[in-house]
């Protein structure tokens, strides 16, 4: 399956980034390439030490970055913004190179990561208070905004650009400094987009980007030092949850955007070429590998043939290849592990009485390929619905009844985004009202904007990323009572 241009650049870099310097460890953590699982890169994997030198540097160069003018740091942010843009073909590559997505998902990943940094540059000089009386009349109360501190960033490896500038975005606009722990499955993307925040003029100690691995010692030592005061992570909700168990020793203050498991409801009078459109893009970008991707999807009975025949359609077009080739429309998943659990959780189904209407199997070449896959005849209580796949796949359940569906689609414990096709927006509003996740897609498959607020409810996490809500997650508010 491997493209032949499979290499890394030579001016990629590999090492952590602390305090302004590249700095090189002697044990080394493999970046594997999906596409064959052979070795892309060795990078510097830092060790709990090594981690806490990085939260030093962030602590040291906190004091001038707060009061940096917030011009200033929008400017920065702005440049890192355009030299993305600028540099997106080869970022896409790379993205691709480590994740396995396809080429078109991976240039409009780093397209909307990029976004992040412009979005934030203009929230960076907006960062308000208020100035009010006291009810008695008695005083005045005035409210205004302070960086929360040094900021932990963990994210997951899935969208690698997107999920670092969502969080350095709005972090270094409030006036935070900054560790980042990518995932070490896909490392070099934010490396790269380090070295970019550099050329675009970050002082110093801003931004430190760390690889340990393993994750977990290192994490618990820096959310351990009391330099530590926000903690922003993406990934899983059973590591999401561990963190939040160990944020709260030093009552450190948390973001978590954690896994997805999403409805996509499709009503008899829905549109039902938007409805595949919506659900191909809902379910298909990123190869499936998504938070957002559309996991559970409910049919009205009326429809359900017609809707199952045309995804089969769309989903058996649809080519399984190396990334980097033009003509593959799925690349492979991330790593063995995702591949063997997309299969396991195919194969239950099955056992479950699911059919198979195309798909169903691994790639038989040496990549962490997994086929584009419908399955119909799932029934309500299939496992495969409680459980976030994160591949292409895609299950199908035939509903009669409209009034039913709600309770559902609500029966899970994740709740970050659902997706409603129908040409009634009234029944759409009012299911929109009701479903229980932070995010509706209503009749549209993407729902991800930097301008929108972004963020689950239930198991799916705390607080929103993006918009100006993006900015809040990395402030304090701070309230002076007054006389005179
Ligand atoms: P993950 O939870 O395994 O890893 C996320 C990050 O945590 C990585 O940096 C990883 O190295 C680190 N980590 C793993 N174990 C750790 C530990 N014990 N202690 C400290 N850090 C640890 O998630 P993943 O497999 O990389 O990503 C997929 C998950 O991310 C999915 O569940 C997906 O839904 C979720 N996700 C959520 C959003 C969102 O915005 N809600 C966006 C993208 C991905």
């Amino acid at each position: 399956m491997k493209n032949k241009s499979s290499k890394i650049s030579a001016s990629q870099p590999l090492d952590s980034l602390i305090a302004g310097r590249w700095v090189a460890h002697n044990s080394k953590v493999a970046v594997m390439n999906p596409v064959d699982g052979s070795t892309l890169a060795q990078v510097s994997s830092a060790t709990p030490d090594d981690c806490l030198s990085a939260v030093d540097a962030a602590q040291s160069a906190f004091n001038s970055w707060k009061a940096t003018a917030p011009r200033v740091r929008a400017e920065i942010l702005r440049k890192s913004f355009e030299i993305m843009i600028a540099e997106q073909e080869s970022l896409a590559r790379l993205i691709t190179l480590e994740n396995g997505k396809v080429l078109s998902d991976a240039r409009a990943e780093a397209a909307y990561a990029a976004e992040f940094f412009r979005w934030f540059s203009e929230e960076a000089v907006r960062i308000d208070g208020d100035y009010r009386r006291a009810p008695s009349g008695a005083n005045w109360l005035m409210v205004s905004r302070q960086p929360v501190g040094v900021a932990l960033l963990a994210t997951p490896w899935n969208f690698p650009a997107a999920m670092a500038t969502r969080k350095i975005g709005p972090a270094l606009a409030a006036g935070c400094t900054v560790v980042l722990k990518p995932a070490s499955e896909t490392p070099l993307t934010a490396l790269a987009i380090a070295e970019i925040m550099q050329r675009a003029g970050v002082p110093d100690g801003v931004v430190n980007v760390v690889v340990p691995s393993p994750s977990g010692p290192a994490v618990s030592a820096m959310l351990k030092s009391d330099r530590v005061r926000k903690l922003s992570f993406t990934g899983s909700t059973p590591v999401g949850s561990l963190l939040l168990a160990q944020a709260a020793e030093k009552v450190i203050n948390c973001t978590m955007e954690l896994g997805g498991n999403a409805p996509f409801i499709v009503f008899e009078d829905a549109d039902l070429s938007a409805a595949v459109d919506g659900a191909m893009l809902a379910k298909m970008r990123n190869g499936g590998a998504a938070c957002t991707a559309a996991n559970r999807f409910f049919v009205h009975e009326k429809i359900y043939d017609a809707f199952a025949d045309a995804l089969t359609t769309r989903m058996s077009a649809l080519v399984l290849g190396d990334g980097l080739d033009a003509m593959t429309t799925v690349g492979p998943l991330v790593s063995k592990s995702q591949q063997q659990q997309v299969a396991k959780l195919v194969d239950e189904a099955k056992a479950f009485g699911a059919k198979v209407a195309c798909g169903g199997s691994a790639a038989t070449d040496s990549s962490y390929g997994y086929f584009p896959t419908v399955l119909t005849d799932v029934s309500f209580d299939a496992p495969i619905l409680q459980t976030e796949i994160f591949g292409p796949v895609a299950p199908l359940v035939r509903f009669k009844d409209s009034d039913d569906i709600l309770s559902h689609a609500n029966n899970v414990e994740h709740g970050l985004v659902s997706y409603v096709y129908t040409r009634d927006l009234g029944r759409g509003m009012r299911i929109a009202e009701s479903l229980e996740s932070g995010m509706v897609g209503l009749n549209r498959g993407l729902v991800s904007d930097p301008a929108a607020p972004f963020g689950g409810v239930k198991q799916s996490g705390l607080g929103r990323e993006g918009a100006h809500d993006g900015l809040l997650a990395f402030l304090e508010t701070k309230y002076v009572a007054g006389n005179w």
